[in-house]
């Protein structure tokens, strides 16, 4: 039986056509299951009773199992889902006065190997199917619906001009005039990044059907700036995420020159910086964003000395960027430590005196190991299994 949240929209439109109905169809399931988060085809009351049926017999609508739900005080919210076999994901929900971001994983464990990140230290389990990507998404917004958790702020939309029709004003082929949450102009979640567990373009033929759910207007319809995809640097796959799927692109760097970071980031031995720079610029010229952001752990004694830093203002000379410090999360069993902060801070001070814009991530969550790289689901003591060199030879599978 289909399970119809593993379907993009081209997809749903060529289930439908393949069983001779119309595509429009497939918008108008698309509105039920992505905008109305419906998991029952029977709600589906403007589809024609044989229709139903016939649906009803073919497909469901299976989201995912969570094993635990937990809500930190700063109201950061982590849900474990089931992914079988013992092993867990999760996904993360940070609300913030502006916005509802979800962190999405895109695996179970991770071959890379990355030497400070408790995915990592689990091994690689499995890809995610794309209804278990989106179905994060799918989830997380009907849950924070039903907790009565309304959209958050940002800018408010503006109003149609006259004359305009917009999907949600009217909602013609069962469009979302009765969604709940269209008072409000927008479900919770507003942003997604690809940062959760695993690394998503080692998964691209599940990811990318799941951003383009995130992407279409009859699904989430969120814009490409919207959606971050955070990678370690798998060069031939930002290429073809660039000319297949552009969103707005992260790149964990952590090291200023490849000795470093061939021990941190063991994939750079098979892409190395010179090659990953080159590889943001030409991701700039479809991008969404006219900026990459760099993503850089702080690991006390290991990559924050001030000579790191200097490092880094001469790598990254033609690339356009913004950088983003993240504070070391640490989890049981790792060697390293959070540098301090007025280590990070100083670390800050020549990157943005060298002119490039950069924050530093403040940790949320707490209490609930929610934060960057502490996302490790259940698994334990899972013999590594190091897949790297196999994924990266074979990107298309
Ligand atoms: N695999 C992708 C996305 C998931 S990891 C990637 O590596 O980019 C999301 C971010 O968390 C990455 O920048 C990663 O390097 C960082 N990270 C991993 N472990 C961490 C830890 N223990 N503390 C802080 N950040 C960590
Ligand atoms: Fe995988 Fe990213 Fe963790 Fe590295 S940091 S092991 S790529 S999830």
């Amino acid at each position: 039986m289909t399970n119809l949240l593993d379907l993009d929209p081209a997809g749903l439109a060529a289930f439908f056509v393949e069983h001779g109905e119309k595509p429009f169809r497939a918008k108008q399931v698309a509105h039920w299951i992505h905008q109305r988060f419906v998991d029952d085809v029977g709600a589906m009351t403007d589809l024609a009773r044989p229709l139903r049926e016939w649906l009803a017999a073919e497909a469901a609508i299976r989201g995912p199992t969570v094993i635990k739900d937990s809500t930190a005080t700063d109201g950061t919210r982590k849900w474990l889902l089931d992914a079988g076999n013992g092993n867990a994901v999760e996904s993360v929900y940070i609300p913030e006065d502006d916005r509802g971001t979800l962190c999405i994983s895109s695996q179970a464990g991770c071959a890379l190997d990355c030497a400070f990140c408790a995915t990592g230290k689990q091994g690689f389990n499995r890809n995610l199917t794309t209804g278990e990507i989106i179905g994060q998404l799918w989830h997380a917004n009907r849950r924070l619906l039903a907790d009565g958790v309304s959209a958050m702020g940002g800018p408010e939309r503006e109003p149609s001009p006259p004359g305009v029709q917009r999907r949600d004003d009217h909602g013609e082929h069962g469009g979302p005039t009765n969604a709940p949450w269209v008072a409000h102009g927008r479900p919770p979640i507003t942003n997604v990044v690809m940062m959760g567990m695993g690394e998503p373009l080692a998964n691209f033929d599940n990811v990318v059907p799941a951003l383009r759910l995130m992407l279409d207007d009859n699904a989430y319809g969120l814009s490409r700036r919207r959606v971050t995809l955070s990678t370690s640097g798998l060069v031939p796959l930002m290429d073809r995420l660039r000319d297949e799927c552009p969103v707005a692109l992260a790149v964990s760097l952590h090291a200023p020159d490849d000795a470093l970071r061939d021990r941190l980031v063991p994939i750079n031995r098979t892409y190395p910086l010179a090659e990953l720079m080159v590889a943001c610029v030409r991701y700039l010229e479809r991008a969404p964003r006219d900026f990459v952001t760099f993503e850089y752990v702080m690991l006390d004694g290991v990559n924050d000395a001030p000579g790191h830093a200097r490092g880094l203002v001469d790598l990254v000379r033609n690339v356009p960027c913004k950088f983003n410090l993240i504070p070391f999360n640490p989890f049981p069993g790792t060697e390293f430590r959070r540098s301090p902060r007025e280590r990070i801070s100083a670390f800050q001070a020549i990157l943005s005196d060298a002119g490039l814009v950069t924050t530093i991530r403040r940790t949320r969550g707490e209490g609930i190991d929610a934060a960057c790289g502490q996302l490790a689901g259940q698994v334990q003591d899972r013999t590594k299994r190091r897949l790297a060199t196999r994924i990266v030879s074979a990107p298309a599978t």
